[in-house]
């Protein structure tokens, strides 16, 4: 087993594996870096240049987690006792900590899930954001006061702490989606077992590092890395006492399943077909430059991203023709490069999917304005690059307008009003974010009230989540649950309900209070 402790991340070491030097990495579990119980590796490599191997990592399986589970399960106490503002001083540090690397994190981000370095120093800025909230939390949390229905007689609740969480993540935002969870749940004096997406790794362990230097104690924050089999076992483990998932909505589905027959509280946040309604009255500048970002940002590979633009029809062909041009000029390449706009996708299984999806929206008879293919030439080889593609004609039925691609393809729909276009908008299975680009308030109020999602903007585009705010989605896309802002602090604690009577004598609720 390697275990280099000196290095500033200094849990890799370089190994001889076959013909290979690769750097290995281990799981985090009670303090300590340890190779996986199984011995069995998983490659990481860059999706820009695919020859790039980033490292192996642990394909951990039931007993790893196992481990991880016991390790939280016994810091609990102690954690759960240090009073809160403490636990915010170390969350605090980790955000200073995150501050100071933020550069060298996105940077390696860059190079393992491709996301342009301006892109990813945003993810890395949202984590610092959410440390520095969660921190500030920590002296609130607060309970009710509220009057009893008896004389001398207090009632209050309490906020306590769930247990062990299990943090089950997507590879997209590697570093801010960990933190909207983990931030928050130690805040509130949990201890957490976090599994990383397999695509994201090396991400989700520069994060881990940063909470280890600031010093949250052994146990606390374990980190396993491996697939599926390593994320069921920590959702069916009968000591984790809560789930928070980020993913697809077929993963979520189940993992909400098993949840639900084990008791266990599960926040699940899952996939998004997010509209961006464009009415008449609309300022076509700020829409173009909306709808690029919203659709080819992170290469439409954010829950949140645009993929479903709806033209009225008196602006539909002019803002196509503006879309068009302004996306064949973004500059396709490896994100660490200068100028580069768009990265590549995540890996060959989603070139393909995003391949089927285009050769589904032509059969569909959509109509193909722009891309619909890998990206070659100089630079793009060895990565899976798609150009930016758009399709119009397309109707609400069609599967390019209903299903989630994950992908650089825009899906353009054409109305006649603003009912029409939130009748379109409305017509998915899922509820994430929302967009409507008008100058007119009553027209923004309208799509306030009706859209069907967690999330609106008002002339922005579907993305841009801020980390004192609320974040998640309706139907297919969640649970009930929120991220972010003070709802997230809701999930993971438990309400206490005290009765203090301080009357001396027994008092009879609904009995002695009977009016009748
Ligand atoms: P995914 O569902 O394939 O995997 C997500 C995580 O679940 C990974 O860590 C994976 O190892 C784990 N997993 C897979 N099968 C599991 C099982 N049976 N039990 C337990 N864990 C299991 O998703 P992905 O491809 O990594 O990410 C893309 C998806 O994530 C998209 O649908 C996207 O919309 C969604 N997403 C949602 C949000 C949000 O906040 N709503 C944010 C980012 C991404």
């Amino acid at each position: 087993m390697s275990y280099l402790k000196q290095e500033p991340f200094g849990n890799a070491s370089k190994q001889t594996t076959g013909f290979l030097m690769a750097t290995i990495f281990h799981n985090y579990i009670n303090g300590e870096w340890v190779a996986s119980a199984t011995g069995r590796t998983f490659e990481d490599r860059n999706p820009a240049r695919w020859s790039d191997l980033i490292g192996l990592f642990p394909q951990s399986s039931a007993e790893d987690v196992d481990r991880a589970v016991a390790a939280a399960r016994a810091a609990f106490p102690a954690w759960r006792r240090m009073p809160a503002p403490q636990r915010g001083e170390i969350l605090r540090r980790a955000g200073d900590l995150l501050r100071a690397r933020k550069d060298e994190i996105a940077r390696a981000m860059t190079r393992e899930m491709g996301k342009p370095f301006f892109e990813t120093r945003g993810d890395v800025q949202e984590a610092i954001d959410t440390a520095y909230y969660a921190a500030s939390e920590t002296r609130r949390l607060f309970g009710h006061t509220v009057p009893s229905e008896l004389p001398d007689k207090f009632n209050m609740t309490i906020r306590q702490p769930l247990g062990v969480v299990g943090v089950i993540t997507a590879w997209n935002f590697p570093v801010a989606v960990p933190s909207w969870k983990i931030f928050p749940a130690l805040a509130c004096g949990n201890t957490v077992v976090f599994k990383p997406s397999e695509d994201a790794p090396h991400s989700g362990m520069l994060f881990v590092q940063t909470l280890i230097d600031a010093g949250v104690p052994p146990g606390v924050i374990n980190l396993v890395h491996g697939d599926a089999e390593a994320g069921a076992a920590l959702v069916e483990h009968p000591d984790v006492n809560a789930i928070s998932f980020t993913g697809s909505s077929e993963v979520g589905s189940r993992i909400g399943g098993i949840c639900g027959r084990l008791h266990k509280r599960c926040s699940l946040e899952m996939g998004g077909k997010n509209p961006l309604i464009v009415m008449e009255d609309a300022d076509l500048d700020l829409v173009v430059n909306g709808v690029l970002w919203g659709a080819f940002g992170t290469t439409g590979q954010r829950c949140t991203a645009t993929s479903r633009l709806i033209l009225h029809e008196a602006v539909h062909d002019e803002v196509v023709e503006r879309l068009c041009e302004e996306a064949r000029r973004l500059r396709l390449g490896d994100g660490n490069e200068e100028g580069t706009d768009m990265g590549p996708l995540i890996n060959q299984a989603a070139l393909e999917k995003v391949q089927r999806y285009v050769e589904i929206g032509l059969k569909e008879g959509a109509r193909l304005v722009l891309g619909g293919k890998r990206a070659t030439g100089p630079g793009l080889d060895d990565g899976f690059f798609f150009e930016p593609t758009i399709f119009v004609d397309v109707r609400p039925e069609m599967r390019i307008a209903q299903e989630e691609i994950f992908g650089p393809v825009l899906s353009v729909l054409k109305v006649g009003s603003l009912e029409e276009a939130i009748e379109v908008a409305n017509n998915v299975r899922y509820g994430l974010s929302s967009s409507i680009y008008t100058r007119e308030i009553g027209r923004a109020f309208r799509a306030i009230q009706e859209l069907e999602a967690g999330i609106v903007y008002v002339n922005a585009p579907t993305i841009g989540a801020e980390a004192h705010m609320p974040f998640g989605g309706v139907k297919q896309t969640g649970n009930g649950h929120r991220e972010g802002g003070w709802e997230v602090f809701d999930f993971y604690t438990e309400t206490k309900t005290v009765y203090i009577d301080y009357s001396g004598r027994l008092q009879r609720a609904q009995i002695d209070t009977a009016q009748d």
